[in-house]
């Protein structure tokens, strides 16, 4: 089922992304991570794509996406990216999703990594979008970033590029994570002023460890409110305060997304069912209220 048959306008979709188990690990150890996701039914459930594409176990997200709809009854969403794939990589994949009947996809253009052979078909997301729009009827989402994508010059750039997504097909977007929900209204409103009307769903890591919180700020820039930082200062030292902090923090930041009328959550689950299941839990309720 295409993801927009699923979260009606005016409702607040929660969604959930997983990551497929590491290269040399049986598939079945995502079995562990879905058995506790299942049952707190997201609206779907993305699952990455490997750096380096079908090169790198690419093949493992659509296998994975075929089990969450299959086994566990939800829908799911493969996440792909374009900078080591070329048409015939991507008609390859848009063949074995037709076969396994997903319709979902998370088209990214991925980030340049030394280890793998770039393919020169698409240059970005945009690109890719169009031509898996020409190829098909599927749900086709797209990346957008509320402080601004890395390599933007502005963030008003970036909105601009974001709006070529749009016109390539994007039907629905997925943000970065963000600390600052300030920065996400800012960010809705200039979407808004480029005329980008598909729905936004906003990205929410919980930032459990303090290894967590390094890597991730390193990997996309998000900027730390004092709230944050002074959060993370006083009990980084301590696994179950920062833990508990962690979770608090993320519900905090989704009650005032759902108040100020978000169309999504999307959770950075980082496969710890654990940690969704108390955001859950305390939030569904509240984005649950007119289903
Ligand atoms: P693009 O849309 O191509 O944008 C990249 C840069 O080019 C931006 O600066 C943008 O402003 C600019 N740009 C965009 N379109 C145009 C255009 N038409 N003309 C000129 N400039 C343009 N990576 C993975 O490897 N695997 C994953 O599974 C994965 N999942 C992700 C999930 C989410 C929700 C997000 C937010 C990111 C994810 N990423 C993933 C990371 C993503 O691949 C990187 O952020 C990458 O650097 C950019 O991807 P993009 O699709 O936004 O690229």
């Amino acid at each position: 089922m295409k993801i927009s048959e699923i979260v009606k306008p005016g409702q607040t979709a929660f969604t959930f992304e997983i990551f497929p188990p590491k290269k040399d690990s049986p598939i079945e150890t995502i079995y562990k991570t879905l058995d506790g996701l299942h049952q707190l039914k997201p609206d779907f459930i993305s699952v990455t794509y490997g750096a380096g594409g079908s090169a790198n176990g690419g093949n493992k997200t659509v296998e994975i996406a075929q089990i969450i709809r299959e086994k566990y009854g939800i829908e799911s969403a493969v996440h792909l990216t374009c900078l080591y794939n070329d048409k015939n990589d991507v008609d390859e994949v848009l063949r074995d999703l037709d076969a396994r009947g997903i319709k979902n996809i998370l088209a990214l253009r991925g980030d340049a990594n030394p280890q793998y052979e770039i393919k020169h078909d698409f240059a970005h997301a945009s690109d890719m979008i169009s031509y898996i729009k020409s190829k098909g009827d599927y749900h086709v989402m797209a990346a957008c970033y509320p402080e601004g994508h890395l390599e933007a010059e502005s963030l008003d750039a970036d909105v601009w590029n974001l709006r070529k997504k749009v016109d390539a097909g994007a039907d629905h977007l997925l943000s970065q994570l963000f600390f600052d929900n300030e920065a996400f209204y800012r960010f809705r409103d200039k979407a808004d002023a480029a005329d980008i009307r598909v729905p936004i769903e906003a990205g929410i890591m919980p930032v459990v460890s303090k290894s967590s919180i390094e890597r991730m700020v390193t990997m996309c820039g998000a900027s730390l409110p004092p709230k944050f930082t002074k959060m993370m200062a006083k009990y980084e030292n301590y696994p179950d305060a920062i833990r508990d902090a962690g979770i608090a923090y993320a519900i905090d930041q989704i009650v005032d997304l759902a108040s100020h009328g978000v169309d999504g959550i999307h959770l950075y689950t980082m496969n710890n069912p654990y940690v969704a299941t108390k955001i859950s839990e305390a939030v569904n309720g509240i984005l649950r209220f007119d289903r």
